[in-house]
């Protein structure tokens, strides 16, 4: 069992990452800092750009309450990005136990896509597959398949999307890796298979490339049984 030591149902975005690291998902790496001058220590080590989000149990959608910044490249926007996470934080969510600021690289410019799970169906874990960002709300363009997934249930449900004409490579964009994100969904399945307490997941966005993709936020919540 990886997750053993969860306190809360909801584990941050530094905990998830380090599950789906150890499957094999390819993630950028959350650094916790508890202060401005950690921060900067932590961004310098993994070299500029970086993107900086709250750590809170009770923060699951941090760009909502002003909590994530994109494209720092110095140790002045790093300075300035902790100090405007924490106001929005205090602003946005009073009375949420703030455990730090994350600081990650930023990943470069690519598709962005989502892979999420749920177990609202009666016959057992669904994975699904689609157009990340905010389109996949509006579009509602995304596939399930039940857990355990097969190889022939990832190259279907990456080709049933409707999207698929923009992985395969739309009007000079370049395509995607849809190998790797096909043995990226293996990699979910089996993740779901082994840890029955996870209830929810999702990796969103999960950003593609020619070669490879990178999860750069991630989202676990455990069923209310699962921790102490
Ligand atoms: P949330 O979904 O909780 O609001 P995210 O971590 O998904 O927060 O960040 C919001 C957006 O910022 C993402 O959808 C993505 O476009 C961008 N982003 C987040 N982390 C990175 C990163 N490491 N590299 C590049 N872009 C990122
Ligand atoms: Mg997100």
């Amino acid at each position: 069992r990886i997750i053993k030591t969860a306190s809360s149902p909801v584990l941050d975005e530094i905990q998830c990452k380090k599950v789906m690291k150890e499957y094999g998902i390819n993630v950028t790496k959350p650094v916790l800092a508890g202060s401005k001058e950690d921060a900067i220590d932590a961004a310098r080590r993994m070299g500029y750009p970086v993107v900086m989000k709250i750590v809170s149990p009770q923060i699951t959608h941090k760009s909502d309450i002003g909590g994530v910044k994109v494209g720092l490249k110095s140790d002045a926007d790093v300075k300035k990005a902790y100090k405007d996470i924490m106001k929005a934080a205090e602003e946005n969510a009073p009375g949420a136990v703030i455990d730090g600021v994350s600081v990650q690289k930023m990943a470069g410019k690519g598709l962005e896509l989502v892979i999420g799970m749920s177990k609202e169906s009666q016959f057992g874990p669904m994975i699904m597959f689609g157009l990340g960002g905010t389109l996949v709300e509006i579009l509602k363009d995304v596939a399930f398949r039940f857990v355990p997934l097969t190889g022939q249930d990832a190259r279907e449900m990456i080709r049933q999307v409707k999207a698929y004409r923009l992985l395969e490579g739309y009007r000079g964009q370049p395509p995607v890796d849809i190998k790797h994100l096909e043995e990226l969904l293996l990699k979910v399945s089996r993740m779901i298979e082994e840890n029955p307490e996870i209830k929810e997941m999702d990796i969103n966005p999960l950003i593609a490339y020619e070669k490879g993709a990178v999860a750069v936020d991630a989202r676990i919540i455990l069923e209310p049984d699962a921790f102490k």
